[in-house]
């Protein structure tokens, strides 16, 4: 889980919610960007600014990655 600066020429599109990224830092996770309050748990939605864990192309906290 990567925080990376946006670059300016280039403003990302959310894979969550498909609105452009504007924050200061987007999340890449995947090969896709998100907003830090569009990545959640594919089963609970929580959101998982700090660190998640993908399978399948979805994402998930540890909890439910585990489980
Ligand atoms: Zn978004
Ligand atoms: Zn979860």
């Amino acid at each position: 889980l990567l925080s990376i600066p946006v670059p300016r020429a280039e403003i990302p599109q959310c894979a969550g919610c498909n609105q452009h990224i504007l924050d200061k830092f987007i999340l890449k996770v995947l090969d896709r960007h998100w907003h830090s309050s569009c990545l959640k748990c594919a089963d609970c939605q929580m959101q998982l600014a700090e660190r998640c864990f993908s399978r399948a192309g979805s994402v998930y906290c540890k909890d439910d990655f585990f489980k």
